[in-house]
């Protein structure tokens, strides 16, 4: 059975309202097969979801990483400061000090890096 209006699967799945579209399935083999076909792949995206989360926390995982190697790289620059005395003049002109924000300090007040 021929249809009388079918501008393909994507514009009427898009402007159809659902039941329109509905009924335009019933009509319409190309669309249902093209419909059945999607099911298709939203149960393979269904499918697929455990998977996807994983990747994304193994992302979260790598991102904080990243983020520790940045502190861990901050903590040798201060070192660095340290080593070249700039730190003095840093910890002279940026008040609070280390100490006063309450982060672990050495005898001499710089931060204490493990
Ligand atoms: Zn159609």
């Amino acid at each position: 059975m021929k249809t009388k209006k079918c501008n393909g699967y994507e514009s009427m799945f898009t402007f159809l309202s659902e039941e329109a579209f509905n009924e335009h399935l019933k009509e319409c083999e190309e669309c249902r097969l093209e419909h059945e076909k999607m099911q298709r792949v939203s149960e393979l995206i269904q499918e697929a979801k455990p998977y996807i989360q994983k990747t994304k926390k193994r992302k979260t995982a790598l991102k904080a990483a990243c983020a520790a190697f940045a502190v861990i790289s901050m903590s040798a620059c201060f070192q660095f400061f340290a080593v070249t005395g700039l730190y003095d003049e840093i910890a002279y002109a940026n008040s609070p000090t280390i100490e006063e924000m309450g982060l672990p300090v050495d005898e001499y007040g710089f931060l204490l890096v493990d």
